[in-house]
């Protein structure tokens, strides 16, 4: 294992004995790094422990993961290692070759990813007691031995008192003490001399109360239909065992949970556990109620759990008392001891991927896994991915695929088989024949030659909207923009107002709490502020333009415009503004959903928090106010984004017996994203831009590996990406024309929060020939200054 992280080759020094540990630091050090074992806590040490250990000059002490115990080092001086922080094993041994994958695979020091996998409230050990352990480490002769030579008359009474217990017995340190009449501290001496160990121990029968004994199912399995079944079938003999992918392809509302339903059900009863992966939007009572109502031990991770609770579910996960685990992303790492299947529900979903060190991808994660553990993996989506629906319509096709797959690195690629490991299934159809949404679109071009003044809302919306209102259905309105404006422009100096730190516009937020009546001061001038959205910064809209005190015009649209508009053209409607202004906890969004249920809410209006992933049925037209905003981004994947935001609210749409109708309001209405949403096709659009991402060879058709360097001094910048680029090109000139560099260049945002960031970014058909450049590149440990150089492999995100 450590081969994999190099060491100073030096000659083993006689002096030390082993046994020895290799520790991964958690500060991120790109390396292994050995230490001594001092003979009271040799017994006690387990790969998978976190340790204390002492690190640099000052010996400060650290926190590490034991990875390995061995006989031999090549280091010649060696620390000794200072406690065991926590008896458990945190990182089972298929955990800690996921971590070591992922340390490999996302040029990540392995310290950093296990840092990531280990809850913080499991680490800090928050909500249980812990107690420290004393057990003796000699036999009971040898203790009668030791207790006849000294003379000690404290010491004496410990050793006697130790003589009492069974062999591997502890007794929590306080006992010991005051059963002999002494200190701790007297006590703490022997584990110098090699007689006792003391280890913290967690008191763990606190944690009695089991998992979900609480929720008691109430559901029976649903009578699947012709095309679920068909799938089942096909599903069920992959259910069993073995490493497969298989990418569930439905249409919205065509049942594709009811399948993961009953795929866990059979994981289940093979006496295994399932893991559910769901986005963080998702995870509301709708989604949650949908599992526990159907099993009995279902332990869901969601954003809002306290501490305590995510220290005992991981507990209980553990220790195998949860058949089912419902997460968002970092579920992926729930140590459930007996793995039978792993689902990744709306796969194609941004929020899997991680933005900070690890930067991984879960479903990526998720296949990783599932190979390791030889189990199933099923993705769902009404919108996959392009990688995943690439992957698996070649791989069923039996054909080898045109791209070596990136999921796999070069030293895991698993061998040839003869079944192929991506299958690709389909549900065509909604449950229950009901009709996919009729969506029609809305030409913004034309609209505004009929109606003078600012119209969010297109004269069809607006009536369609009045006509749902009036039959007692709801609505959904999508804007997928927060705030009031995305511009604050000056028409005379033809400038928009920039964020002082960032290189974004600042977009204008009104007031809180300001109804459009009150959103004017007496001038008639806008009240409210200015933000940045990724600085977070706020500043008062000024009344004139800073440089030539002109008046300002507020450009571009947001979600407030849209209320105010609703507001102005729908006096007596009751609906929610549902975005990240407005919904400041999950608490917040539930509750409005709730209310959305109970019908004292008409319409939802909101950013992509109400596009995916919500069931009711009497929501029976939805309006997408612009379904621009997203095309425009300097990212190639824009239109796929678009294509999928659109599907998906428009899937929102006719989910009860009214059939669902969507209005779909566009500038640009000949963009192939636009028009294939209309017919809600995936296929074609996927063909199109397959065709697109092969002819200039961008995934799925190469692995992409984006680095940024960030520094808020541009000369130094400037100098450090010079430097990084002039190191990776000669790595990448190694490879023939496989790899292609592109950069130094300002990345799209080129200064977030003070910072100038510039992009270098590697391309390659051949993964492993990639993972040598960064390979080499790590050697040399220039990617080891992370907070200046962010590697981010597969980035699903370019900004
Ligand atoms: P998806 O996950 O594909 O959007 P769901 O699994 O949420 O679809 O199914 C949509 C609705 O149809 C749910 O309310 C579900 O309970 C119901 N449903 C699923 N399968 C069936 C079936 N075979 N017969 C009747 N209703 C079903």
């Amino acid at each position: 294992m450590t081969s994999l992280f190099p060491q100073i080759d030096t000659p083993v020094q006689e002096s030390n004995k082993g046994p020895f540990v290799a520790v991964a630091i958690e500060q991120g050090i790109d390396r292994l790094l050995d230490y001594m074992v001092p003979a009271g806590l040799v017994r006690s040490l387990r790969v998978g422990q976190r340790v204390k250990v002492p690190l640099g000059r000052n010996n400060r002490s650290v926190h590490g993961i034991v990875i390995e115990v061995k006989h031999s080092t090549t280091y010649p001086r060696l620390k000794s290692l200072l406690a065991i922080d926590d008896d458990r094993v945190l990182i089972d041994p298929k955990l800690m070759e996921l971590a070591l994958w992922m340390s490999r695979y996302y040029i990540t020091p392995l310290g950093t990813v296990l840092e990531s996998i280990v809850p913080s409230a499991v680490k800090r050990k928050t909500g249980v007691g812990t107690v420290r352990m004393v057990r003796a480490l000699k036999s009971r002769a040898e203790l009668q031995e030791s207790f006849e030579s000294t003379r000690a008359p404290k010491r004496r009474a410990i050793l006697a008192r130790l003589m009492l217990l069974e062999l591997n017995e502890g007794i929590e340190l306080p006992k010991l003490a005051s059963e002999s009449g002494c200190t701790p501290a007297t006590v703490t001496k022997l584990v110098r001399a090699g007689l006792i160990s003391i280890t913290a121990e967690q008191d763990m029968p606190r944690f009695a109360d089991a998992i979900g004994q609480a929720t008691v199912p109430t559901e029976i399995d649903i009578q699947l239909n012709e095309g679920q079944q068909k799938v089942f079938t096909e599903l069920l003999p992959r259910l069993g065992g073995g490493f497969s992918v298989n990418l569930l392809l439905g249409v919205t509302g065509s049942g594709k949970t009811e399948i993961y339903l009953q795929c866990i059900r059979k994981v289940i009863e093979q006496g295994k556990q399932a893991l559910i992966l769901v986005p963080e939007i998702a995870l509301t009572p709708q989604t949650v109620r949908r599992f526990t109502a159907r099993f009995p031990r279902v332990a869901v991770l969601h954003s809002g759990l306290s501490q305590t609770e995510r220290h005992r579910f991981w507990h209980q996960i553990s220790t195998g008392q949860a058949d089912v685990v419902v997460g968002a992303r970092s579920a992926i790492f729930a140590p459930l001891p007996q793995l039978g299947a792993i689902v990744v529900d709306e796969e194609h979903e941004s929020s899997y991927k991680q933005d900070t060190a690890p930067r991984y991808h879960a479903r990526d994660v998720a296949i990783k896994r599932g190979q390791l553990e030889s189990i199933p993996v099923l993705l769902g989506s009404a919108t996959p991915s392009l990688e995943m629906y690439y992957r698996s319509s070649q791989s069923d096709r039996n054909a080898p695929p045109a791209s070596p797959d990136p999921r796999a690195d070069s030293q895991a690629e698993p061998a040839a088989s003869p079944e192929p490991i991506y299958h690709l299934l389909h549900l065509p159809r909604r449950v229950r024949n009901l009709a996919l949404p009729h969506v029609e679109m809305i030409d913004l071009r034309q609209e505004r030659t009929f109606r003078s003044g600012v119209h969010l809302l297109s004269r069809r919306l607006e009536k369609l909207l009045g006509e749902t209102l009036a039959k007692g259905e709801q609505a959904i309105l999508l804007l997928n923009r927060r705030g009031y404006s995305n511009f604050v422009y000056c028409a005379s100096c033809q400038e928009a107002i920039h964020c002082k730190y960032c290189d974004t516009t600042m977009t204008y937020h009104r007031s809180a709490g300001a109804d459009p009546g009150t959103a004017r001061s007496a001038e008639g001038a806008h009240t409210g502020q200015l933000h940045c959205h990724y600085f977070l910064a706020v500043n008062p809209l000024p009344e004139f333009c800073p440089a030539c005190k002109k008046k300002l015009i507020l450009f571009g649209l947001g979600t407030q415009r849209v209320e105010e508009e609703l507001k102005r053209k729908f006096p007596d409607l009751s609906f929610e503004r549902v975005d990240s202004d407005t919904m400041r906890s999950s608490k917040d969004y539930e509750a409005t959903l709730a209310r959305f249920a109970g019908k004292t809410i008409q319409v939802l209006l909101g950013t992509q928090m109400i596009a995916k992933g919500l069931d009711f049925p009497n929501v029976t037209l939805v309006g997408v106010i612009s379904g621009d905003t997203a095309l425009a981004l300097p990212d190639f994947r824009a239109a796929e984004r678009t294509f999928q935001l659109i599907t998906q609210v428009a899937g929102r749409a006719g989910r009860g017996d009214v059939p669902g109708r969507v209005v779909l309001q566009t500038l640009l209405p000949e963009t192939p994203a636009i028009r294939f949403a209309l017919k809600q096709d995936y296929a074609g659009f996927a063909a199109e831009e397959l065709g697109l991402r092969k002819e200039v060879g961008l995934p799925p058709f190469a692995r992409m590996v984006r680095i940024v360097i960030r520094d808020t001094d541009l000369d130094k910048l400037h100098a450090r990406s010079e430097d990084l680029a002039a190191s990776l090109s000669e790595a990448v000139l190694e490879q023939g024309d496989q790899v292609r560099l592109r950069g130094p260049m300002p990345c799209p945002i080129s200064r977030i929060s003070g910072y100038f960031r510039n992009q270098i970014v590697l391309i390659s058909p051949s993964p492993a020939r990639l993972q040598k450049v960064l390979a080499s590149l790590r050697h040399e440990g220039a990617l080891a200054k992370s907070d200046r150089i962010a590697v981010d492999v597969d980035p699903v995100s370019l900004l």
